[in-house]
């Protein structure tokens, strides 16, 4: 792995080069999704690419929605991109559509005609596929090839008027059907497609091919350097040659870099369309969803996608990082910033004989004991608490110190209690311990006679506040893809559960997207869609501890 963004960014070297050598006196970049579902965190690599690296050379960046698909693109993406970029932390500079350009496009295609670089054809899609012909042999010409100019004016005028069905006819380049390179044999710049577009509505009937378009948006926009994907690669001769033949006057450049992958997740809009419309999951802001939205409603922070973005680098291949390292990234954020309480998820029920019937007493406890700025919280205590199930065993292996009837552990921020009794419900279920506590115990107060070797966590159960909590797998398991099996056979039937419990009462004001530290536990966030004021919903963003290492990766 490189060393990120620093020693090896070579597309920051380009932009150095060109402002030292008067290319370009100012860095213009975009960011240019297609509104036809929302941004994941692979965009949020090109997000953060193209932002921060304009902005170290006091450039600027645009957010433009390549929208020259109509019928797969929405104005509820449009909505969503545009808070997912500002969430993460930018703000750009110009906000365009592909479509407000549309009219300069189709000019510039009358342009490629009167040139004699453009024609009309009318091969299927299917015949135009077979004409290409492959890395091996050469295409060949179509039979529509050499239409007069004005026949060519004529037809595409025709073609924006609505005078053709769609697929009847399409504008082509006209390059060279023996060139090495698939792309530059006679590509299709303009179909036809009678849809309703979020944008331009029924104006246009007619809509510019992605290889066309996006040039010409770059250049509309004086974008000096146009960062894509590895898979944009072979697709660069056509776009310098759109640029060079359709006289723009800006002269953009267009760089590849590697795009992200991440182990277990499926980084493509199209899938986690899928997903969501076939209601694996709950929408594309579901906690499972690797949408920046989804990692939102997680808990992720946006520093921590930021930081770990970073750290995957810049480079010219296309690489997999370790899911485990996001996580990685948010834990290290919100390790100084979450409160830590005590939530237990799964409860069970003990009760402390020998403590007073009707005493309450409020423990003092630090919010986060590595960051004390964050001062402290009272916790009430009395006769009848919560602890977890697991923290209970019948029949104990050794070395497990937490209770069993005769053993004695520590109640975290509390007493030691010891357990003399179990209670069993008809079944022979577990349903409630008797415990007793000894006064001397209590925690802070330095305490040093004997040494427990388990503590534990637990709620009051008289005052503490039922809540909800979801915690995730994997949506997506590790197979291998097997040949010809799809990704949604590779869903992790198990990745949500639902457990219903209990939190510190000092928790009554929390408000959706409140990032908690739960002792033991790990890190929640608030969930905005399901907490009411009745019941708050936490969603577990990761577990405490992973055994990944930074440098393992
Ligand atoms: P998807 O395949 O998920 O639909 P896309 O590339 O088709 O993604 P666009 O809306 O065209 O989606 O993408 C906007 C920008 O984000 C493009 O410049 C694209 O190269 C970049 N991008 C998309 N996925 C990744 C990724 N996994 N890593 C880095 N950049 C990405
Ligand atoms: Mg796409």
């Amino acid at each position: 792995m490189e060393n990120g963004n620093t020693s090896s960014n070579f597309i920051k070297n380009i932009m150095i080069d060109d402002l030292n050598s008067g290319k370009h006196d100012q860095i213009i970049t975009r960011f240019p999704p297609e509104p036809n579902g929302y941004l994941h965190i692979g965009h949020a690599k090109s997000i953060c690419l193209n932002f921060e690296l304009a902005d170290e050379f006091n450039g600027k960046t645009n957010l433009r929605f390549d929208d020259t698909n109509p019928l797969k693109e929405d104005k509820e993406y449009v909505k969503a991109i545009k808070e997912d970029v500002k969430w993460l932390g930018f703000e750009w500079d110009g906000l365009y559509f592909a479509s407000d350009y549309f009219e300069e496009m189709y000019n510039r295609a009358i342009l490629l005609i009167k040139k004699g670089k453009a024609y009309v054809c009318d091969l299927s899609a299917e015949e135009i596929r077979e004409y290409r012909g492959t890395l091996t042999e050469p295409g060949k010409e179509s039979p529509y090839r050499n239409r007069s100019v004005e026949e060519n004016l004529e037809l595409f005028e025709r073609m924006r008027k609505g005078e053709f069905k769609d697929g009847e006819k399409v504008l082509r380049a006209k390059i060279d059907m023996a060139s090495p390179n698939l792309n530059m044999r006679d590509p299709v710049i303009y179909r036809i497609s009678h849809a309703t577009h979020h944008n331009t509505g029924n104006k246009w009937c007619i809509y510019p091919m992605y290889d066309f378009a996006h040039p010409i948006e770059d250049a509309i926009e004086g974008v000096t350097h146009s960062i894509c994907t590895i898979e944009f690669e072979d697709h660069r001769p056509l776009y310098d040659w759109v640029v060079r033949e359709c006289e723009m006057e800006n002269q953009p450049q267009q760089i590849e870099f590697g795009e992200l992958g991440i182990t277990n997740t499926i980084l493509s809009k199209r899938k986690l369309k899928q997903l969501v419309d076939e209601k694996y999951v709950d929408g594309w802001d579901d906690p499972r969803m690797p949408t920046i939205s989804g990692l939102r409603r997680r808990g992720y922070t946006p520093e921590s996608i930021r930081n770990f973005v970073r750290e995957t680098g810049v480079s010219k291949t296309n690489s997999v990082v370790d899911v485990r390292m996001l996580e990685h990234f948010v834990r290290e954020d919100l390790k100084l910033k979450a409160p830590r309480t005590m939530a237990v998820l799964r409860p069970l029920k003990v009760v402390i004989t020998n403590y007073p019937e009707d005493q309450v007493e409020m423990l003092e406890a630090e919010i986060n004991p590595e960051n004390p700025e964050m001062g402290t919280r009272n916790i009430p205590f009395s006769r009848e608490i919560y602890i977890e199930q697991e923290d209970f065993m019948e029949n104990p292996p050794k070395k497990y110190h937490r209770l069993f009837v005769g053993n004695e552990v520590r109640l975290k921020h509390a007493y030691f209690i010891k357990c003399n009794e179990v209670i069993k419900d008809k079944e022979g279920n577990v349903v409630e311990l008797r415990c007793t506590y000894d006064p001397e115990t209590k925690s802070g107060t330095g305490f040093t006679g004997r040494k427990v070797k388990g503590t534990i966590h637990w709620v009051d159960a008289k005052h503490a506040l039922p809540a909800e909590f979801r915690l995730y797998d994997s949506l997506i398991l590790d197979d291998e893809q097997e040949e010809g099996k799809s990704f949604l056979e590779r869903v992790n039937p198990n990745s949500l559960e639902i457990l219903q419990g209990f939190i510190e009462p000092n928790m009554k004001d929390v408000k959706p997207q409140d990032k908690f530290q739960f002792f033991r536990h790990g890190y929640f966030n608030v969930d905005p869609k399901y907490t009411t004021k009745d019941k708050i919903v936490f969603n577990r963003i990761v577990s405490l501890k992973s055994s990944f290492k930074l440098n393992d990766k």
